[in-house]
């Protein structure tokens, strides 16, 4: 288990020429029922395996280690083998929600102890609020998804058929397997084609089973070789992640948001979401049995297409012409931590999902060859990217960078990316503990480069547009 931990991180920091191995879904397979009622067994495991499965991750997210190898531990009429794939599952989502949330009690554990320094100090600022830990819910599953390995679903190539493959799924009943055709469409047919071979690739044995608004469909993967092409001293693009611009880049572009027509959906969701909220808490005064729940079809619908939404703008600036043999440094940021003052504000940061955008951005760049590399996000958006001058007036609103000392005017996101795309390689300040050390370097930066200039005190110099282009400045 360790040594598969070791290989995935091994394959994140892959060194160029060395190719590494990239696992790609085939995604959109939708199950075709040729007699009526074949899927009729799925659709009576999928409730049995949900509540499993859910079971599980419970378990392993509030008083078990994630294991496993575990022992089964709860009654239920699955064959052990299904246990085993629901046990392996519940571990996979209870790993990544306790990373999650040991990332973001660590940070409010850094937030309250500067609050408590500053307090000592007497420089807290009369409107800031000690930092408060809200306990994680349990992630709830939702949505049917099987994870399933080849002692329960077995991919069968046919012999002589009109379909592709025949999926062998074991059900409920002992000894009664279901036969379902899978139908590939063409252009599946050409992803699972190798270019180099024009032989069919070789599938994984596992497979994923998900059942959406009354569809099933089903996702296969398979391994593919990747070496990453870029030379180490390719020039740099930065990537800024925000909401008003889903990725800004220091070659001045911007793709994908999140205001429009996703905000507008947003707003719709967040009253129905309230509407229900306080019918229920209605009910509940009532002492009404059956409570109906707060998430919503359309909310889950929301999430999806904001998700979509990122992975073309990801895919849009990965592909972009004038980024061919480039590198691309992007922010670690850390979305759990990230939070504004008004409440709505909050709601719109969590629907708009951002910490899906750095997971897309090493995924392209594994899936291209690109080298990728995470860099420190702090003060990137407060730094000066001509003098390194650091301070929070620097922006005057959401959009707009105005620096203080040299005039600098930029789009806000591209001055970001800009010092985002410096900040590869810069050991000074990986080596920095806190945020306090990270502004120390910066303003020492600052001071070297006024020595440079030959400016003696801090004089606000007149503004002067120098933006690195003219379309960095106008934004959606
Ligand atoms: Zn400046």
């Amino acid at each position: 288990m360790n040594e598969k931990r070791k290989q995935r991180k091994q394959k994140k920091h892959a060194k160029v020429g060395e190719p590494y191995l990239v696992t790609r879904a085939v995604t959109h397979i939708r199950l075709v029922e040729v007699n009526p009622g074949k899927l009729a067994a799925l659709d009576a495991l999928a409730p049995v395996y949900l509540a499993l499965c859910q079971q599980y991750v419970t378990l392993f997210c509030t008083q078990e280690r994630p294991n496993k190898v575990r022992a089964p531990l709860y009654a239920t009429p699955l064959s052990e083998r299904w246990q085993r794939v629901a046990i392996m599952q519940a571990v996979g989502i209870a790993r990544s929600w306790r990373t999650n949330r040991a990332a973001a009690y660590q940070q409010y554990q850094d937030d309250l102890a500067r609050y408590r320094k500053r307090q000592e100090e007497g420089t807290v600022v009369a409107s800031a609020k000690a930092p408060r830990w809200r306990e994680w819910h349990v992630p709830t599953l939702r949505e049917p998804c099987l994870q399933a390995n080849v002692n329960v679903v077995k991919l069968e190539v046919p012999r002589d058929s009109t379909y592709d493959y025949w999926l062998r799924i074991s059900t409920l009943e002992k000894g009664q397997p279901i036969q379902v055709p899978v139908k590939l469409a063409q252009y599946h047919k050409e992803q699972l084609r190798d270019p180099k071979t024009g032989q069919p690739r070789k599938l994984n044995s596992s497979v994923q089973l998900n059942k959406r608004d009354g569809v099933w469909w089903l996702t296969l993967s398979y391994d593919e070789e990747v070496t990453v092409q870029t030379p180490p001293d390719a020039p740099v693009v930065g990537i800024d992640v925000g909401i008003a611009n889903f990725v800004t880049t220091s070659t001045g572009k911007h793709y994908g948001t999140m205001h429009g027509k996703l905000k507008e959906r947003h707003k719709r969701d967040r009253a129905k979401r309230r509407r229900k909220a306080k019918l229920r808490a209605c009910l509940q005064k009532k002492g009404a049995n059956k409570l109906p729940f707060t998430s919503s079809r359309t909310g889950q619908r929301l999430i999806r297409h904001v998700k979509q939404a990122i992975n073309r703008a990801i895919n849009q600036c990965f592909a972009e012409p004038e980024h061919r043999d480039m590198q691309f440094a992007y922010e670690a940021l850390s979305v759990a931590s990230m939070h504004f003052k008004a409440r709505s504000m909050n709601a719109y940061l969590k629907a708009s999902n951002l910490g899906y955008i750095p997971q897309q951005i090493v995924w392209n760049s594994q899936k291209r060859g690109v080298q990728a590399t995470p860099v420190i996000a702090a003060y990137s958006s407060q730094e000066c990217s001509m003098c390194h001058y650091t301070d929070r007036k620097n922006r005057p609103d959401q959009r707009t960078f105005r620096c203080q000392v040299c005039g600098f005017e930029a789009h806000a996101d591209t001055n970001g990316s800009l010092n985002i795309s410096r900040r590869i390689g810069d050991t000074q300040l990986r080596a920095c503990k806190d945020r306090t050390a990270i502004k120390a370097v910066l303003m020492q930066r600052h001071e070297a480069w006024k020595q440079q200039q030959g400016m003696g005190d801090t004089r606000p110099v007149k503004r002067r547009k120098r933006g690195p282009s003219s379309s960095s400045l106008t934004s959606l």
